[in-house]
């Protein structure tokens, strides 16, 4: 039986994806639709793809253009060549697409799927969607977002249409679909606060009516004969919005908008209402040590264990632009790893920040007390979010549950107008959040990073409760590192390094902050001589991207890693020292190419990467100062390779040797890879096109792996 709901899926590999399909599915049960959200892989266990009608889908990229891994099955699936070819032309689909250009495949997951879909006859009823992580990703999300629901409700429209001229000879049977429900009698749904929004009404009949809607909340009922107006398309319309980028002038902020929007009228989304309650339970324990339900994240390979920090030391001056530390952690369970992995910490957020929250939203007495989150009554919403324990109290979820650093997704301020009682501050709110502030939402919320306690901050009227925060704040996700060492060194040991992000001071910005995480063990490191400091952190494997050495040794390799990237070469390398004097094989060649800002500040493992020279697993290594005045040259890891194109182009052209790439995708793995298409132009007088196609095929043959970080 084709079922007549919606179906949302998705394709995840950090969890992005995951979480954009977990917001579409609560947008779609507010509005009332029938609808259901599942991961790819269950296709065939809680979902036939073969019987869906109409699906939103989410998927991302990893690697260097791969599907996520629980994506790619379902994509085996449906290139079977057996398949017939109209295998699903029952299917109907949205796609939104996530990846990063920086990769020298764009959008190769979701692109992929698409062609797979379209190869067995499913068709799009709406444009799909790439975003890119290099650029932003939320100027493709939020336009297609904001265009999905309409295209939903005219495909089930003409989908009615349809049905009814067909109605006599059709036999399947058809599950109820939202517009029935929405246009049913007695159904009314509640919109609140759509206090100085203009309602245009969308009743075909009446296209010019307008109505000023001045009550907190309202009541519409789709029969109402005064105020004739579809739900549906009131809040498909309303969310109808297209981004309109203008230049906004650097006197404007958070707090405050241009002249211009203060006296338009706006266009607001909807609002949801709170669908969780909160109960105290006076005597009860918070559960599973009040951390996050359930251990698994999207990224683990495994299951968290509890690490002892067993040193750490600084790796740059104290003068050094950027401070670098490297971690020792160890454990009795420590998971089985390569050189060349990565892993996950569970970091916390700062007590500091915790505790300013819990005053700024008047919940000092209440933030110790064990709680439970339920369902309000008469709402669609099933579930209370997943990674909330089951009994907790309100500062061990804020610390451990949630993302408070995170940028608010314009719902989210959407629902912070309801709580805010100061005109002007309630009118600014309402502005970042409208269809005519756009642009200055992008520049004065997402591109100025602010988060929830810059706006409480801000907004000083605004007085949302805990259940409005748990609702729209996102998961609190661990952060993934490069392991350092080598297993064959301490196997019950891993090393990482990395540079404390610091964020430069904004205008919108009221809080100065540090990264959640680094922030977290520069806290730790400071602390390192108080006694009695609980020295240890929650860790996990994750799974292997592939970036790791070849098991022939006897291949030459090239690793490329200025700063921090160097350090899964370290590992590479500790790793063909403890192999050497017990194998009967030749190492092969090995080239490090490395860099930093001055020799005496910041050159990152400097004595022992000149020891790996001196013993013989590093054959070369060659150190680029970006600053250092007296070596001007050369500045970058790139200038280094073109000093040494003939040995490369040798490498790269007519030996089997494995490049490696370690460290900023923004930048330098773009320009490495550049260099490397313009050395082999060069190098074999050919055109860009032909050395780029070149340099694709070292690509696939896997000999040019990367492992890089935005
Ligand atoms: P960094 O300190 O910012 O830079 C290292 C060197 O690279 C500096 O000399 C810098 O020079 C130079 N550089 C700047 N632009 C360059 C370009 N276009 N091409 C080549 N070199 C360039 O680097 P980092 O912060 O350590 O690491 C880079 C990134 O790798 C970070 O984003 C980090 O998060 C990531 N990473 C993370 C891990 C992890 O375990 N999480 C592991 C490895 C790398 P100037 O500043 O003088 O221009």
């Amino acid at each position: 039986m084709i079922r007549n709901k919606l179906v949302v899926l998705y394709g995840s590999q950090t969890g992005q994806s995951e979480s954009i399909a977990t917001d579409i599915h609560e947008d779609g049960v507010f509005r009332n639709y029938d609808i259901e959200l599942f991961c790819l892989k269950d296709e065939g266990k809680l979902f036939n793809i073969s019987e869906i009608n109409c699906a939103v889908m989410v998927c991302s990229t990893t690697g260097d253009g791969d599907p996520p891994e629980n994506a790619r099955k379902f994509i085996r699936n449906l290139n079977r060549k057996t398949l017939p070819e109209n295998h699903l032309s029952q299917l109907n689909y949205a796609l939104l697409g996530l990846g990063d250009s920086n990769y020298s495949t764009f959008c190769g997951g979701p692109k992929k799927l698409e062609k797979s879909l379209k190869k067995c006859g499913a068709k799009s009823y709406y444009n799909s969607a790439f975003a890119d992580d290099a650029t932003d990703m939320e100027d493709v999300i939020e336009p297609w977002l904001d265009g999905l629901w309409p295209a939903v409700e005219k495909f089930f429209s003409n989908k009615k249409a349809c049905m009814s001229k067909n109605e006599e000879n059709e036999t399947t049977v058809i599950e109820s679909s939202a517009e029935n429900d929405t246009n049913s009698e007695n159904n009314v749904i509640n919109f609140s606060g759509v206090t100085a929004a203009k309602i245009q009404s969308c009743n075909k009949s009446d296209a010019q009516s307008t109505k000023q809607l001045n009550d907190k909340e309202i009541t519409l009922n789709s029969k109402d004969t005064n105020f004739n107006i579809n739900l549906q398309e009131v809040s498909t319309k309303f969310l109808d919005m297209r981004i309109c980028s203008t230049q906004v002038p650097l006197e404007q902020c958070l707090q405050k908008g241009s002249d211009e929007l203060s006296n338009l009228d706006l266009s607001l989304p909807c609002t949801f209402p709170i669908y969780l309650e909160i109960e105290y339970l006076e005597n009860q324990l918070p559960t599973s040590g009040s951390y996050q339900n359930g251990t698994k994240f999207p990224v683990a390979s495994g299951e968290i264990i509890e690490a002892k920090i067993d040193n750490i030391r600084q790796l740059t001056s104290d003068d050094a632009l950027k401070r670098t530390l490297e971690f020792t952690l160890i454990s009795d369970k420590m998971f089985d790893f390569k050189p060349g992995d990565s892993f996950g910490i569970c970091c916390e957020n700062e007590d500091s920040e915790v505790e300013w929250l819990i005053k700024r939203l008047a919940l000092e007495k209440s933030a110790d007390i064990p709680a439970q989150l339920s369902i309000s009554k008469n709402t669609p919403k099933k579930s209370v979010p997943a990674f909330i324990p089951l009994v907790f109290t309100i500062r061990q979820a804020l610390k451990t549950c949630f993302e408070i650093r995170s940028v608010p997704k314009k719902p989210f301020l959407r629902a912070l107008v309801e709580c805010t009682s100061d005109p002007a501050e309630n009118r600014r709110l309402q502005e970042l959040v409208s269809k005519q502030g756009a642009s200055e939402y992008a520049q004065h919320v997402r591109e100025a990073n602010v988060c929830i306690l810059d706006i409480l901050a801000t907004f000083v009227s605004c007085q949302p409760s805990f259940c409005l925060l748990a609702q729209h704040l996102p998961r609190l996700m661990p952060r993934r590192y490069s392991i350092a060492n080598s297993p064959l060194g301490v196997s019950n040991a891993i090393k990482f390094a990395f540079n404390v992000t610091r964020f430069d001071s904004h205008p919108s910005r009221t809080f100065t902050r540090n990264g959640v995480c680094t922030g977290m063990l520069e806290k730790i490191f400071d602390k390192k001589h108080q006694k009695g400091l609980d020295k240890t952190v929650r860790i996990f494997p994750t799974k292997s991207t592939g970036f790791c050495l070849p098991e022939d040794l006897s291949r030459p390799i090239v690793m490329i890693g200025p700063g921090t990237g160097v350090a899964p070469f370290v590992g590479f390398l500790e790793h063909r020292l403890a192999l050497k004097p017990s194998g009967d094989f030749v190492l092969g060649e090995s080239w490090l190419f490395t860099g930093c800002r001055h020799q005496d500040k910041d050159f990152l493992y400097k004595d022992t990467l000149e020891d790996f020279k001196s013993n013989g697993v590093l054959t070369h290594l060659k150190v680029a100062f970006s600053r250092d005045v007296t070596r001007p040259q050369p500045k970058y890891v790139q200038d280094s390779l073109k000093l040494c194109s003939h040995e490369m182009m040798k490498l790269i052209l007519s030996s089997d040797a494995v490049f490696y790439i370690c460290g900023d995708a923004r930048n330098m793995a773009k320009d490495v890879r550049q260099c490397f298409i313009d050395m082999i132009a060069k190098c074999k007088i050919c055109s860009d096109e032909e050395a780029n196609a070149g340099f694709k095929k070292v690509v696939s043959a896997k000999r040019y792996l990367e492992d890089i970080w935005t």
